[in-house]
């Protein structure tokens, strides 16, 4: 066996990518003995792990999130930090997704394995910035990997928010925005655009809130949006999950002007279903031109696709002249959709 053949020691099975000579699983479907986590959203991080290895804030937000079904024996590793695993050297470099989101650096015999996990290339104050790390074999995500996919500037979206908001001082504005890592990105590039005033929140977002917080993310002056006065709610900016923009929840705001976040928003026809008046396209996964300049950068051979509109990406490996193979991860959504 040699190690640059990536098929013989990295394989795909029912609970997902299985590193062979560290006999551990990346980010899996379901419950396993032993994983390595890249970062804590649901579809990433399940529950009822035996051990897990991740870094200490997906650890914290793992533990937070599932409750009794976190990881049984969870094993913090500082990004940058190698440690051996059965015969394999395993460290992680941040991915830029969300608050302690990793990229997992497998080496073995010489070789080198990159598992993006969920990743972006764009700054976002509420994160440790994506590090280039050079490999052989690449894994990367392919939530947005369309040409029409372009994000653009998130600190213009929030401009535009921020513009709608000195228009219409008698509505309350609810942006939509997933609680992990996108409600604390708007929340942070809200107070780095000036806006100081309290900022509401649905009841389900309060505990990452605070979580980002304890991880020294300064989010200024956040108040629950239940229970608060209307006149309060007047002109504020409420942050609440996306599921939330449809229910009885937002009757009780004061002439609710519905916004949300995502990368999904440049796709006009989404914004209309969902009833949003104010789309912004902000997005923390890597756009189409940041998925090819990654796939580039990175100088492998061989790109692996998880999950995602794999199809086109594919289609501009093989131009890049790499060997492309889709793995068609079962499982893996981005939690936006
Ligand atoms: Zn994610």
């Amino acid at each position: 066996m040699t190690p640059k053949q990536f098929e013989s020691w990295l394989t795909v099975d029912a609970r997902g990518l299985y590193c062979r000579p560290g006999r551990f699983y990346i980010d899996p479907t379901g419950p396993v003995d032993r994983a390595v986590i890249t970062h804590a959203h649901s579809d990433h991080a399940r529950g009822g792990l035996r051990a897990a290895l991740a870094t200490e804030e997906t650890l914290a937000v793992m533990a937070l999130r599932l409750g009794e079904r976190r990881p049984r024996n969870p094993q913090t590793l500082a990004y940058g930090a190698a440690i051996q695993i059965g015969d394999v050297d395993v460290w992680l470099a941040p991915a830029g997704h969300v608050l302690g989101s990793a990229q997992v650096v497998i080496e073995y015999q010489g070789a080198r394995a990159v598992v993006s996990g969920d990743y972006k290339r764009q700054a976002d104050p509420t994160c440790e910035g994506f590090q280039l790390v050079p490999c052989d074999l690449f894994v990367t995500e392919a939530t947005f990997a369309l040409p029409v996919f372009r994000h653009g500037d998130a600190s213009a979206e929030v401009a535009k928010l921020l513009t709608s908001v000195a228009q219409f001082p008698e509505r309350a504005h609810v942006v939509g925005a997933y609680g992990l890592g996108k409600c604390q990105r708007v929340i942070k590039l809200l107070r780095e655009a000036g806006y100081d005033a309290p900022i509401y929140l649905h009841g389900a977002l309060a505990e990452t809130c605070a979580l980002y917080e304890r991880f020294g993310v300064d989010l200024g002056t956040l108040l629950p949006a239940t229970g608060a006065p209307r006149e309060a709610l007047t002109g504020a900016i409420v942050l609440a999950p996306p599921g939330s923009l449809a229910d009885r929840w937002l009757r009780r705001l004061p002439d609710p002007l519905a916004c949300f976040a995502s990368g999904w928003m440049r796709v006009r026809a989404r914004a209309r279903q969902r009833g949003v008046e104010l789309p912004l396209v902000i997005s923390d996964h890597a756009d189409w031109d940041e998925l090819c300049r990654t796939i580039e950068e990175t100088q492998a051979d061989e790109i692996w696709v998880t999950h995602g509109r794999e199809d086109a990406l594919l289609y501009q490996i093989g131009r890049m002249g790499r060997r492309g193979r889709a793995l068609a991860l079962i499982g893996y959504e981005d939690e936006d959709q």
